[in-house]
């Protein structure tokens, strides 16, 4: 299956993705990770995007859908694709060039969004995503999975939240509307427990 997960950043696009891994294991491709790997890696590619990152402006799309298309081509069966796509040049090549099975809108306000985006945390090394209110790590900072640093993200500063939940009001909300108007968006209230909407995402697919 191809499906899409879309909503506001701190509505649990990450968690239900790695939670969709984890029991059907489609490979989980999540935009900003792939940005960050970049970074820590000191790419051309990385030192260009992270400019972008930390103000929370959108990385230009033609760096982004060399990315996406590289991770997608290479996932025959299946994927669940997270931060992708985040504008309509984006949603656009997605929809020319693959089959999508079926769009996860989580729904979420702003001001529950900040609060979550404030309390989130991951780990440096492998990525697994924590929350300080909902699901911190066993040991304060140090990841249950491997055991490396958690900390907070670069961009997760007042500042860089403010300027990305204006730019998915801006492009993302677009977005949102086309995958409604084509009938494949299943919408998700992302304000109740995360095996609640995990539940929920499972029965839509029919796969419960
Ligand atoms: P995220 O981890 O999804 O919150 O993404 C972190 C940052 O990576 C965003 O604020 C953007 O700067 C950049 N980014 C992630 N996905 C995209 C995308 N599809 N298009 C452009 N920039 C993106």
């Amino acid at each position: 299956m191809n499906i899409i997960i879309v909503g506001i950043q701190g509505s649990g696009k990450g968690t239900q993705a790695a939670l969709l891994r984890e029991k059907f294991g489609w490979p989980h491709i999540n935009m900003g990770n792939l940005l960050r790997d970049h970074i820590n890696r000191h790419t051309e590619l990385g030192e260009t995007a992270q400019h972008y990152i930390e103000q929370g402006q959108l990385v230009p799309d033609n760096l982004v859908l060399k990315l996406v298309t590289a991770e997608l081509d290479a996932a025959t069966d299946g994927f669940v694709l997270d931060g992708f796509p985040r504008n309509l040049v984006q949603e656009r090549y997605l929809l020319d060039n693959y089959t999508i099975d079926a769009v996860i809108l989580l729904e979420l306000d702003d001001e529950t969004a900040v609060r979550r985006i404030s309390a989130r945390r991951h780990c440096s090394v492998c990525h697994a995503d924590y929350n300080m209110l909902s699901n911190p790590p066993e040991k304060d900072g140090v990841c249950d999975s491997c055991g490396g640093e958690v900390v907070m993200r670069n961009d997760d500063n007042p500042d860089a939240i403010r300027v990305r939940l204006e730019k998915f009001h801006q492009k993302t909300r677009k977005v949102i509307e086309l995958f409604k108007e084509r009938g494949i968006a299943f919408e998700i209230d992302a304000d109740q427990p995360l095996m609640v909407i995990h539940q929920q995402i499972i029965e839509h697919l029919d796969l419960a």
